[in-house]
């Protein structure tokens, strides 16, 4: 559990279950994306799986390292990929595309169907009516325990959730179950209380930096002040952030929305934004062959709205905490703008969920932002740049 940096609760949760030897048998791991859920998942399969596991004096419970299952798990990525462990199952939307079941290979995958989980876990007659035995009913190959993890486990609907409640229910000795999800409420109540709820949250900022230290050591001045504040305590997103440059979005975008603030018209933003995320997509896509190119567009939309809101928020943090602070008729006028362009943002995020053209999205944002400022009275003159964009 070294490897998990700044979630001290959850840690001496999992610990307090190890050590006592009575650990439960299913599990909600649930916070915001990229906090280490997945992390900690994978770091509690090391040691339930481990032939000899160790104890030290504090009583903490850590996988040997030496051992034939160790030895399995070695070169386990973080995100769950290059395991051979036999006894370790991951449950991904991605797996459908190497599934049994016709159906499964060719649909688009934006969730996750029974009958993957039927085919991978919990067994029963798929759609094309295969009989599949229960993996998670199987004797474990190397004989420690069997640890079922399903990433985005709101992804399954009312069918698949109520297949795993079987196994929820009864489960076969030595075999354990992680859910992993950033919407627990999206999870039928039946499921949620049969699993121990453990909570992830954002990294405070010292285990952040830590973590930045650690994992993204060629950051640095500005750029790393700047991915440090836009990932707000994900380090899931400060990779992302990193791995696709969004640096660089900041760079192009922001500087266009101060100047709208100043009443100049952008002429190409909206195509520009729309492009950045297209490019996003195409490269996630790239890395990630199983990756569904509309959810890839969506995860770009949302980090670029997430840039866009930030900036307002820390506009809004500043006035609120500036000279006008006391007075409200000079700060609500001043707020306004960049609230109006949150509401934008909002508007934004139910078009592309009602599948509207991403480039029209845009051009619809930049007009509502463009709209809320130039209603707005004129902003004081030339606000300095915030500090990540300088
Ligand atoms: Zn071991």
């Amino acid at each position: 559990m070294d490897r998990l940096l700044g979630q001290p609760r959850a840690v001496e949760l999992l610990q307090a279950g190890l050590a006592s030897g009575k650990l439960h048998h299913a599990f909600i791991f649930h916070g915001p994306p990229g906090v280490g859920k997945c992390t900690a998942a994978l770091e509690l399969a090391r040691i339930v799986l481990c032939h000899q596991p160790q104890q030290d004096l504090a009583g903490r419970v850590a996988a040997c390292g030496g051992c034939d299952a160790c030895r399995l798990l070695r070169h386990l990525s973080p995100e769950g990929e290059g395991g051979t462990h036999p006894d370790l199952h991951l449950v991904r939307k991605e797996m459908a595309q190497t599934a049994q079941t016709a159906t499964l290979r060719t649909r688009k995958q934006l969730n996750i169907p029974v009958d993957l989980l039927r085919e991978l876990m919990v067994g029963g007659t798929t759609s094309d009516g295969k009989y599949h035995e229960a993996a998670a009913f199987k004797t474990p190959v190397m004989r420690r325990g069997k640890v079922f993890i399903i990433d985005e486990a709101e992804l399954m609907d009312a069918h698949g959730q109520n297949a795993l409640l079987k196994t929820l229910e009864e489960p076969p000795a030595g075999t354990y179950t992680i859910l992993i999800t950033s919407a627990e409420h999206r999870l039928l109540v039946t499921i949620r209380s049969r699993c121990q709820r453990i909570a992830f949250v954002p990294l405070a900022d010292e285990p952040m930096n830590q973590w930045l230290a650690r994992h993204l050591p060629e950051l640095e001045g500005a750029q790393r002040q700047w991915l440090a504040a836009f990932a707000e305590g994900s380090p899931g997103r400060a990779l992302t952030a990193a791995r696709y440059d969004l640096y660089a979005w900041a760079r192009m975008v922001l500087p266009q929305i101060e100047a709208m603030r100043q009443g100049r018209f952008p002429d190409s933003l909206g195509a520009a934004m729309a492009e950045l995320v297209d490019e996003f997509a195409k490269a996630v896509v790239k890395e990630q062959p199983n990756a569904s190119k509309d959810a890839a567009n969506r995860r770009g939309a949302a980090l670029m709205w997430r840039l866009l809101a930030q900036h307002a928020r820390g506009r809004i943090h500043e006035l609120v905490g500036g000279p006008a602070a006391g007075d409200p008729v000079k700060l609500e006028p001043q707020v306004a703008p960049w609230l109006s362009l949150l509401e934008a943002i909002e508007g934004a995020q139910a078009e592309l969920a009602a599948n509207v053209n991403p480039g029209l999205v845009a051009d619809h944002l930049v007009a509502r932002i463009w709209h809320g400022f130039s209603t707005a009275p004129p902003a004081p003159p030339a606000p300095p740049a915030p500090a990540a964009v300088r």
